[in-house]
């Protein structure tokens, strides 16, 4: 195996199948992965010191900072920003998270869920500014001054922002590939060239249990996807049908999903302990098309079952819908 480091593919040549890099060297090929992932989406109020945690440089700048430094502004109340700002309450340091939405993950969880976990976050001594909107960000010798309308200025140490990701599909345009919200495969993985394939985030595919095409932007999905990838690459022929699931853990709470977790679907909770232990179900047409296990653990293939068989939850009971 040859790996060439820092470079960038900037070209692909599909009929010559070559790949070009930025200084112009071509790299022949017979099969091609691209696993080109996303890139943050950046603020508008530039600034260096933004960390958007993305790599392990990030990681290492932010835990310098978090040894030099007590004051954190985190932007964004999706995966990165709930779990960075657990990370720093965790270990003591004072953060203020700003959040447009009405609550932490409140565009997956619904309102009363997304409400309790607000308040956790709250408990735990981390100043949430949900509905509010960054509007502006100055450094000086001082710290970062954050703005935010009706709240007095922020001063902080540090700046996370974790405001979503954009798939990277400039290369695959290059060669014409289809692209629409990320780069399209088939259920094997090809793209419209087939000797080209595509997986993780960049990777818009067909989900037989949700009869419709998705892009995952998890670790199953890049780890499941990748070695199907892989396999089908050097020779094997096996269709991508697996339902990705995904996980996360905020203080002393812990989920795993599968699904479509969108607080916009109708949901129906059936709680052990209110917000601490129990199940989300989202529902269309009042057929399961996620579930949420919320500090419920191992349960991720039943869920998934579930999902696939499609049927109308009046018909589950329940009680022992998860626990089978
Ligand atoms: P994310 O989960 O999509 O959340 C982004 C959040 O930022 C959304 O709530 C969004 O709100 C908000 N936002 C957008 N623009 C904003 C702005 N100008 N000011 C303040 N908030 C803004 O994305 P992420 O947290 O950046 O994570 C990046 C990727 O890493 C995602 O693909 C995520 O799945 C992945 N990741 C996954 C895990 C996990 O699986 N546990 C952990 C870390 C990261 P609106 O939607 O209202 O715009």
């Amino acid at each position: 195996m040859t790996l060439h480091l820092r470079t960038t593919a900037v070209r692909l040549d599909v009929k010559e199948r070559r790949v070009i890099d930025r200084d112009g060297n071509p790299y022949a090929y017979e099969t091609l992965l691209l696993a080109t992932g996303g890139s943050p989406r950046h603020l508008r109020f530039g600034s260096e010191s933004t960390i958007y945690f993305r790599t392990l440089d990030d990681y290492r700048r932010l835990r310098l900072l978090s040894e030099k430094g007590d004051r954190f502004a985190v932007i964004g109340g999706g995966f990165i920003g709930s779990e960075i700002a657990a990370a720093l309450a965790m270990n003591g340091r004072h953060v203020t998270m700003i959040v447009p939405e009405a609550g932490i993950a409140a565009r997956a969880f619904p309102a009363d869920l997304a409400e309790s976990v607000t308040q956790l976050f709250r408990e735990k001594g981390v100043e949430v500014l949900s509905g509010k909107a960054l509007g502006g960000l100055e450094e000086s010798r001082k710290g970062i001054a954050l703005t935010v309308a009706g709240h007095q200025p922020i001063i902080v140490d540090a700046v996370v922002a974790g405001i979503g990701i954009t798939p990277n599909v400039d290369l695959a345009k290059t060669a014409n590939l289809g692209v629409s919200d990320g780069i399209v495969v088939n259920d094997l993985l090809q793209t419209n060239a087939p000797h080209i394939y595509a997986a993780g985030d960049v990777a818009n595919f067909f989900n037989p249990a949700l009869n419709k095409r998705i892009r995952v932007e998890h670790e199953d999905n890049a780890n499941t996807m990748g070695r199907l990838a892989g396999r089908n690459m050097a020779g094997a022929y096996e269709r991508y049908t697996h339902l990705p699931s995904f996980y996360s853990d905020l203080f002393e709470l812990g989920y795993e999903a599968v699904g479509e977790i969108d607080a916009r679907l109708e949901t129906v909770s059936n709680w052990k302990e209110p917000y601490r232990e129990g199940v989300v179900y989202y529902l269309r047409s009042g057929r399961i098309r996620g579930v949420l296990l919320w500090n419920v653990w191992d349960k991720v293939e039943r869920a998934r079952t579930l999902i696939s068989e499609g049927q109308p939850l009046s018909l589950v009971d329940l009680d022992s819908a998860i626990a089978r």
